[in-house]
């Protein structure tokens, strides 16, 4: 049997893995443990993929000269590991799409705010004409756009678990907004091995490479401190003035590299919310660095749209003001959501607890939360961290349930916060879900 490569996963990231192995004229063979979704069996057949599901064959490493790992299935699964132990290399999408085009990549990373950053990257580059594709870790696989419609310029959103497959793989502007430990049960439980996965991008940048880092994030801060690269370093900083990067003064957002300065009010910027100052920062620099005009960067920072499930304000009901961020899965995220209401709050979180330390939402909670509502299967975590901080805190068993307490628990002036901290998975099906679910109950109130 001749060298094939061996695609194991049939999702978004799989499938555009085995389109562009495809149609590079490669041997390719996809694998997946569970059932494709019909749409990617569609997909393969078009592109006459040969694919098996509901478990991996007896043979199926037989003659692979490489294994191409979609990102959601971990290193510890049975036949990632006999990979390894037969000496065969295995890499994610992003390593194998990045063999295959000659673009220009800005390509983000972080714990939170990567698909706003990654989208406004994106919005700049096509504002300003260029033949730009937005892929990762949001919306089609980058391999599949290579394979199908190549651009000059790509905005990349990389997980970790994108990362963690790469050895080559080089982008020529790099962002790390933040490194908050998540997602730690695919790290053996090790802050360290998650901070290292995140800074991975950092490993293959060269001199004429950038690097945009946030030096108010403690963890990235600690890490660059004993980074050695040749890289060109840009960081930015709501603490710190006059650093080659963005930082903040006189309430005005500046982007400063070299001789070249822009200036904005932080009114100006379209997205709301300290975090947001810091997502635009980066994608501030980031614009800079492709040369992009000033006026396009600015005009780009101040009317972007935002995306759904972030901070999204959607409706006012009897001047009560409706908010989701059902995004917000962890603590740090809703931290953020809460810092950046300068109203009253209802707030309605919970859901699948991944090791929450709630405490330091306590200082904000005090401040700003009138009640909470809990709505999670199980609610006694936030229940304990919560009473008696907050007048009023009440359980819902469906989301139905959660606005209707929230909108009578409400005053005229307040706001309605969904930012659970939690996943999502006990009462819905996803974040999209438990936030589509909350915006037809509030429009049916
Ligand atoms: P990601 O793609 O990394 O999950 P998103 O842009 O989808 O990030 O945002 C996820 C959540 O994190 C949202 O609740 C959002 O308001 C919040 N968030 C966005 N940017 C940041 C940031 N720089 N720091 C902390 N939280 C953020």
């Amino acid at each position: 049997m001749s060298k094939r490569i061996i695609v194991l996963g049939g999702g978004e990231s799989g499938t555009g893995a085995a389109v562009l192995a495809k149609t590079k004229g490669l041997q390719v063979f996809l694998s997946d443990a569970g059932e494709l979704k019909s749409g990617y069996r569609d997909v393969l057949a078009r592109y006459n993929v040969e694919w098996e599901e509901g478990g991996h064959g007896k043979e199926l490493l037989r003659g692979a000269c490489e294994v191409i790992k979609s990102p959601g299935i971990p290193d510890s699964a049975p036949v990632v590991r006999l990979a390894a132990e037969k000496g065969i290399p295995v890499i994610s999408e992003i390593e194998f799409a990045g063999r295959f085009t000659g673009a220009v990549k800005v390509c983000i990373t972080g714990s939170n705010g990567k698909t706003t950053t990654s989208a406004l990257v994106y919005h700049m580059m096509k504002k300003a004409g260029l033949n730009a594709g937005l892929a990762g870790n949001i919306g089609k696989s980058f391999a599949r756009m290579v394979a199908e419609h190549d651009h000059d310029y790509y905005s990349l959103e990389l997980s970790s678990f994108q990362l963690d497959g790469i050895t080559t793989f080089k982008p020529d502007v790099a962002i790390l907004l933040n490194i908050t430990p998540d997602h730690l049960d695919r790290y053996n439980y090790e802050v360290k091995n998650y901070i290292d996965s995140k800074l991975s991008i950092i490993n293959n940048l060269g001199k004429n490479d950038s690097f945009i880092w946030c030096s108010d994030d403690e963890i990235s801060n600690r890490e660059m401190k004993k980074i050695k690269t040749v890289t060109r370093l840009y960081p930015f900083s709501q603490k710190t003035k006059n650093i080659p990067g963005a930082y903040i003064e006189n309430n005005n957002l500046v982007i400063s590299l070299k001789n070249n300065k822009i200036e904005m009010t932080i009114e100006e910027l379209a997205l709301k919310g300290r975090h947001n100052i810091y997502n635009s920062m980066a994608a501030g620099i980031a614009g800079q660095l492709l040369r992009i005009r000033k006026d396009v960067i600015r005009e780009s920072l101040s009317d972007f749209q935002g995306i759904e499930h972030r901070l999204e304000r959607f409706l006012v009901v009897h001047g009560i003001e409706f908010i989701n961020d059902s995004k917000a899965t962890n603590v740090n995220s809703t931290w953020y959501g809460l810092e950046s209401m300068n109203k009253k709050v209802i707030w309605i979180a919970g859901g699948i607890d991944k090791g929450n330390d709630y405490s330091v939402l306590d200082q904000l909670v005090r401040e700003k939360v009138r009640a909470v509502v809990c709505l999670g299967k199980d609610n006694s975590k936030l229940l304990k961290a919560f009473s008696g901080v907050v007048p009023t805190i009440v359980e819902a068993a469906s989301m139905h349930e959660a606005v209707r307490s929230a909108y009578y628990l409400a005053k005229n002036g307040d706001a309605v916060l969904l930012s659970p901290a939690c996943a999502s998975f006990d009462l819905f099906e996803n974040y999209e879900d438990r936030g589509r679910q909350f915006k037809n109950c509030v429009r049916n109130l």
